[in-house]
Order: C-alpha cells, then structure tokens, then sequence
C-alpha cells in the first residue's frame, strides 16, 4: 500500500530555528572545503500515543514528523523520481530496492535498549516506497553474546528474565515487530551473537561471520530474505557487488560507564557492529573509541541516517532499569553526521535531564576526547560526501557553531471548553455541581476536562465523556470557577482556559448566644432574648416541655429582633427555649436552651438567697432579692437537704432581711424563702447555708 504523508495531518507542530531563504542547509561549499554546516534534525513533543488511535496503523507520528522535516529541508527519506511528496526525491537515501539495515540496541532490554515503537514506525515508511519497495528491511544488532532480539535478555534485571521492550506495550519486541506485526517477508531480522566468534576470508562469501579490517571487523550474512550482505563491500551477487546496502542506525539514548564513554548514542551504538573476538576489545573501549567509531562510519559503512531515540532516556543506568533512572523525553534527533549528533544530544538532551557534568561535551572530557578522535579520523579519510547513496553531509563536526538545530514541535489545538454553569451563590460546605463542555480537538481526537475551583484545587481530569463534578468549598470567598481541555490521546496538548464563573461563597450565621427566658417575671408571657448573631437576619424561637432527647421541640415563631415573646406558655409550667439565627445563606443550629417559665400571678421565688455564716452570736441573718410583685415573704429552716427533713417557717416579713434569733450556737441550717402577694405563694428559693 503507498502511503503519502498527508496522514501527519493528525497532528500538527511548528518548525523553529530556521529560515529557508537565507540558508540552505545542504548547499556545499566549493569542493574540499567541505559542508558549511551539519543540520540536525530535531523532534520534541512526540505524542504519547503515536500510533494513530483506534487504526492499527504502524506508521509514528515522531519518525513522520522527522522525515517531513527532513524533506522539508532537502534531505529526502526516499530516492525517487516522484517528488510528489516533500519525502522524495532523486537526491533521496533509501532506494525502492534496497537492503536495510536498521542497527538497534538489543544487548539490553526495556528501556535500555532501542525503542521498537519508533523501529515500528521506520520500517513501516521503508515500506511505503512510492515506487514501490522490493527490497529488504533487517533489523540487525551484535549483543556481544547477551543480545536478544525478542527482548528478553536476562541481565540486571532483578532475575526478570520475561519479555520487556521498550515500548507502549512491552510485548512489543523487535521479532514481535518482524513476526506478528510485519509478517512479511521483507522484513526480517538477525541477531550477529552467534557468528561473533566465526572469522571468514575474503573469498567467503557463504559462511556467516566476521571479516577484519584494519583494527575493527564487520559482519557478512545471508538475510532471511536470501541476501548476502557483506557490510564493508555490498551486497554480494554471486561475481561482484551492488550498493544497494543502507544503513540506518537507531541508538537509544543513554548513560554509559563513568570514566568509560560515559554515553551512548550515535558513534558507540554503531561500533557495536563489531565483533570483541578480534582481540581489540580493551583498545578499543577506552583510547581507541573514537578511533573504532571514526573507522566504523567512514570506512565500513557510513549510516545514511542516524537517529537518536531519545523517547526514554536512561540517564543513571545503562540497562534502562529500574524506571525511576528513565526519563520520558519524547523527542528524537536525526543527522547525517554522527560526530555532531552525539555532540548535540549529550549536551542538549542527556544532559539536561541527568544534570551530569560528565555527560557535556566540555573540552579535554572523556566525551570530548572520542568525538575530537572520531572526527579526525571521518575527516582525515575524506569524509562522508556519498551522493549515490544520498548521503550529502561531508566533513563531520564537533563545533557547536557549525550545527544547525531544525526543531518540529508537536502540537494539537484543542478548543476552550464554555464557561463553567452551575450556583453562583452558595454557602461553606454546599456541594455544588458545574458543568462545562464544547471543547474540540481540531483532529477530532476525544477530549477531556478539568475544573479550576479557585481556591487552589482543582477537579483533576475527568474521564472522557464526565462534563461535570462536584464542588464544596470550606471558606467564605469569591472564586473563579474555570475549565480546561486536553486530547485524551496526547494529553501533552491542553487547550487554553474557559472564562471564569464568578461563585461568592458566605456562609449561615452562628447560633445566638447567652439565651435567657424569664422565669416568672411576667403573668402574660415568657420573655425569650438572646445576643444578635453576626450576619443574621432573622431567629426563629422553639420550645420544648423536658431536656429529654425525644422531647418534641415546637416552632413558636421567627422574628428579626434579638428577643420573643411567648404568650402561649401555661402559668408555672417550665419550658426549655432554643433559638437559630438564619440569613439568605441559611440556618444555624440550635442554641443552648434556658429554662423559662410564665407567671400565675403569685411572685417568683426570691433569688440571691444569703445566710450569714457566725457574723454575729444574736442571730443568723437571712438576705435576698425581692421578687416582682412580692408583698411579703416567708424564711425557712431546715437541719438538712435530705428530702425527709422538715422545712420550719420561722418568720414573715414585708422586708428583704430576717433575723433568725432561735438558731443554737454553732449549728449549720439550711435557709430557704418564698414569696408571697394575693394571688399566692412562690415556690421555694435556692437554699444557703448559715449559722449563729
Ligand atoms: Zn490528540
């Protein structure tokens, strides 16, 4: 099936750091001055999710992205005649019939080896050829004798020895890709492992291993697909060579050994083609890096493209294991010169996120050291300059200001969502439900909301399809209640906010304070009054016969004023007063109660009685308060409280003050008083004590 770009249409970015009319990017120098400039080719921003939803479509959005950038800017993914897309063209890499070789790292696993999303995503566009592609795609690797194409090698894993690739879904392995997802006999895959130890002649062209060459060596093998590839000379016809060979290399990017590398990405990863039997290992893992990485590029096989996956970046661990030494940086970079890439990745990706000095290309570091080496070699042998196989960058570079960055933003414009609905009054501790909605994400993805309370919480994302959720706030206040959008499939991509709804929150008044009911002081009424409540507009007043919980308490009645009469009380009958203060917010609770009760016409009991305690030898003197409407009042005396005990009445008076002249010295009495007009007598007082 030929595929054109168009579906990129999903999703949409911008291009930054560039203009094309004032700089070509692979416009050459005058012969042997070399390319002025290295581009490098920047993806940031990469969909989560970069297959397209709900199609079971190979094609990533990422890798995508990367070739239309690169088309964009003259470096063309496909060779071609066809230059309806900005893909292809006749100064194009990969040719419809083509061997390539996608060299990945699969010595480690999860995310410590190449992420098979973006492998998923390459083959597929290899496939895609407008002309049509009958060549062959092998992913290919050398583990060192611990790789493993399905993922599962059993190294530094906590004893995991089960399927972990780097992917959305870890089942995703590099032979899940050739078997299951491709399933076609185009693509196919080789693990170099076991012919790492078999050295071959020159004139071998059947058996599977490794030819040395100068201080490095490089593998020939027979594809699935029937083809001998000879990575050095081609690939073998039976009586010579075509050149129909390519090489992509895909490195994951990552933290290597301190004092060592101390990364890997372009250079090291591609100098894993090597075999470690041909004796130069130690050379070649510490002053010979550069060296072997230099010879690898330019004279062995020079990558048409080396893309660095920088999805997951391990930034302290070289197995990518555990995850909390991952970071999802959701970005890849491409370029034809391997030299500048790992420059460019060390120090402006890896390092920022591992905030590892070792991982800058400072001068005189150990990074430093393999790129100086590694450019000097690439450059000293002529350089990369191989049209015919489109690779069209020259001399490499380590200077900073010989790289041009073309960077493609991901983005996806996802519409504000309608000002929140829902109360606009409210009070503390009501649960109130909002509603927003109408947001569309312009590539019709499936959106989803969040509110913002303004007190700075929010709801949190809703599920897809949830317009609404509940609010209940603890203060009084003012809020902006606003909603947000984002893709539910990319949810990097959020839309701007909605218009804020204004919610004044207030809150019901507190209970009135110090309730006090007459008690007695009026035949007509019980005289209810309490202090006003802060915000309140109105009382209501309820009263109850007894203190019991089951009591029924009745509403007599509301009032704005901070006091209530009850006229309905029956004389003498005590009652239990509540009170609640209210306002448009709401009610209080209830008060404290005070007993009350309404006069028959006889006074209430005297108060503040008072016996006077040995102050004189002639008497005991007893006190109170007068009573309204009192005319006379009764003292009386008792030995003790106890119930059986007798209550004497040892005297009347019109006056407030008696003299008990009959108490025996020294004895404690028990002094009680009622009063008394003509309607009747008073019930007791409270007692006090005295004695003579
Ligand atoms: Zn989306």
């Amino acid at each position: 099936m030929k595929r054109g770009i168009s579906r990129r249409g999903f999703l949409k970015g911008s291009i930054a750091g560039f203009c094309l009319s004032m700089l070509y990017p692979f416009q050459r120098g005058a012969k042997g001055q070399g390319n002025p400039i290295s581009p490098l080719f920047w993806v940031k921003n990469i969909p989560l999710q970069p297959f397209y939803p709900g199609e079971d479509d190979n094609h990533h959005a990422g890798v995508d992205a990367l070739f239309q950038l690169m088309g964009e800017n003259g470096l063309k993914f496909y060779r071609s005649l066809d230059e309806t897309s900005p893909l292809s063209g006749p100064s194009g890499m990969i040719q419809s019939n083509d061997i390539v070789l996608i060299k990945v790292n699969a010595q480690w696993k999860y995310r410590g080896c190449t992420n098979s999303d973006i492998i998923r995503g390459l083959v597929q566009r290899i496939l895609d050829h407008p002309d049509g592609f009958d060549g062959e795609v092998v992913i290919f690797e050398n583990g060192q004798g611990r790789g493993s194409l399905n993922c599962d090698t059993s190294s530094a894993y906590g004893g995991d020895t089960s399927i972990h690739a780097n992917a959305n879904n870890e089942s995703h392995s590099f032979l899940y890709l050739v078997n299951t997802v491709f399933n076609d006999p185009r693509v196919s895959a080789y693990l170099l492992d076991p012919i790492r130890d078999t050295f071959i002649g020159a004139t071998d062209h059947v058996t599977n291993g490794y030819r040395t060459y100068e201080n490095v060596s490089y593998p020939c093998f027979t594809t699935a697909g029937g083809n001998r590839v000879e990575l050095l000379d081609g690939i073998w016809q039976g009586n010579g060579y075509i050149q129909n060979l390519k090489v992509i290399n895909v490195p994951v990017l990552k933290y290597h050994d301190t004092g060592g590398s101390e990364i890997t990405a372009s250079l090291k990863h591609f100098y894993g083609v090597v075999s470690m039997s041909d004796g130069y290992s130690n050379f070649r893992h510490y002053n010979g890096l550069g060296e072997t990485c230099g010879k690898m590029v330019v004279s062995v096989r020079t990558p048409v493209l080396n893309i660095i996956d920088a999805i997951w970046v391990s930034f302290s661990s070289l197995s990518g294991y555990p995850a909390n030494t991952t970071y999802q940086a959701n970005q890849i970079l491409a370029c034809q010169d391997p030299v500048a890439l790992d420059y460019w990745a060390s120090k402006y990706i890896l390092y920022p996120v591992s905030n590892n000095s070792h991982h800058l290309p400072t001068p005189g570091g150990n990074i430093d050291g393999w790129l100086t080496n590694a450019r000097d070699i690439i450059n000293g042998r002529g350089g990369l300059y191989d049209p015919d196989s489109g690779i069209l960058i020259e001399t490499v570079t380590k200077n900073e200001q010989e790289m041009l960055p073309l960077i493609f933003t991901f983005s996806e414009t996802v519409s504000a969502p309608y000002t929140p609905q829902g109360v606009t009054n409210g009070v503390t501790g009501g649960i109130y439900t909002y509603v927003t909605g109408g947001a569309i994400s312009e590539t019709g993805h499936p959106v989803q909301y969040s509110f913002d309370w303004g007190d700075g919480t929010n709801s949190g994302w809703l599920p897809v399809g949830t317009t609404s959720a509940k609010k209940s706030w603890t203060s009084v206040g003012t809020y902006n209640v606003r909603a947000q959008a984002r893709c539910a499939n990319h949810t990097s991509f959020l839309s701007s906010w909605s218009e804020p709804l204004s919610v004044t929150i207030s809150s019901p008044p507190s209970p009135p304070t110090n309730v006090q009911a007459s008690d007695g002081t009026y035949m007509d009424k019980v005289e209810v009054t309490w202090e006003a409540s802060v915000m309140a507009t109105s009382y209501t007043v309820d009263r109850a016969t007894s203190l019991s919980r089951r009591a029924r308490k009745t509403t007599l009645g509301t009032t704005s004023e901070a006091y209530f009469n009850d006229t309905t009380a029956v004389p003498m009958k005590t009652y239990y007063y509540y009170v609640k203060a209210s306002n448009l917010y709401g009610t209080s609770g209830f008060s404290s109660y005070d007993a009350g009760y309404r006069s028959d016409g006889r006074p209430p009991p005297p108060t503040n009685v008072q016996a006077s305690d040995g102050a004189s030898p002639e008497w005991v003197r007893v006190t109170w308060t007068a009573s309204p409407e009192a005319t006379s009042y009764t003292v009386y005396r008792a030995t003790s409280t106890s119930r059986r005990a007798t209550k004497v009445a040892i005297g009347t008076t019109s006056d407030t003050t008696y003299d008990d002249t009959t108490a025996s010295i020294g004895k404690t009495y028990y002094y009680w008083v009622k009063a008394s007009n003509l309607d009747g007598t008073s019930g007791f007082s409270a007692y006090d004590t005295g004695y003579r």
